[in-house]
């Protein structure tokens, strides 16, 4: 296993759901083995999408920060990583939120599906295997890694609502598998936090457009998959585990997490295996 890059570089705009602003953003090949975001129009440093640069977290999105800069919204392009076992980039942005496209990480897929992966040979990559399993869980939320063969992840969610109830999904992180199954899963909310979102300012980019919208009887678009919410909370897991910048070898699923439980468990990772 090598850590690995893009072939060509790729160039993603879009609205920023926090600030609403329009974003660019430039994924160059690197071969350093990190991924860093430079803010051009701030000129700050690079900023390294790494654990020891992960801010405070709220439940709502994966921020990075340094002394000088601040990067949010990266979840889902971790995500793309991920599935593609992308470790090394060089990024171009011009704001703090990478764009939020369709709400998923297909487009980013699309792109490093067209721009091609390439291996970098001088740098060899050690996975983290799970040796035995371990548990971290705090309210009703809880996440549990268990010893396999392959990179496998799994999602539960359960919620007293008639529309979303109960859904669950597992796959085989392979790129084929993300590609169908979870990449096009779009983050959701319900249609009042939504109303309570815009009334404080926040949101500013958040439409019908990059979002599966739930209302009290019914969703208010159309879900692209009957377990979309399962799925987009899978894909956010998966994504939150690439801060370590390496696949995991065994069985990580997750029960009613978010970010910040997402979050406890990589740096319980780290803490154990790196
Ligand atoms: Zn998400």
């Amino acid at each position: 296993m090598n850590h690995q890059t893009l072939a060509n570089s790729i160039t993603l705009t879009g609205i920023g759901i926090h600030s609403g602003e329009n974003i660019t953003m430039t994924c160059h090949p690197s071969t350093e083995g990190i991924i860093s975001i430079t803010n051009i129009k701030e000129k700050t440093p690079p900023l390294i999408l790494s654990l020891s640069n992960l801010a405070q977290t709220h439940n709502r999105a994966t921020k990075f920060q340094n002394e000088t800069a601040t990067i949010t919204t990266t979840e889902h392009f971790l995500s793309a990583c991920a599935a593609f076992g992308i470790t090394s980039l060089t990024i171009e942005i011009n704001g703090n939120e990478l764009p939020i496209l369709d709400g998923s990480s297909k487009d980013f897929c699309m792109a490093f599906d067209k721009a091609k992966i390439q291996p970098i040979n001088s740098k060899p990559l050690l996975p983290i295997i799970i040796t035995e399993p371990i548990t971290i869980w705090k309210d009703t939320a809880c996440i549990i890694a268990t010893p396999a063969k392959s990179s496998i992840f799994s999602y539960y969610l359960s919620y007293n609502h008639p529309v979303i109830q109960s859904q669950s999904e597992t796959i085989e992180l392979t790129p084929s598998n993300y590609i169908n199954h979870i990449a096009p899963a779009r983050t959701y909310g319900f249609e009042k936090e939504v109303e309570h979102l815009i009334k404080q300012g926040l949101a500013k980019g958040g439409s019908l457009e990059n979002a599966l919208v739930i209302g009290e009887k019914s969703y208010i678009n159309t879900p692209r998959f009957k377990n979309e919410c399962a799925k987009h909370k899978l894909l956010d897991l998966i994504g939150d585990c690439w801060i370590l910048n390496k696949p995991i070898i065994g069985h990580i699923i997750g029960i009613k997490s978010g970010h910040q439980l997402n979050h406890s468990f990589t740096k319980l990772l780290a803490k154990k295996y790196l």
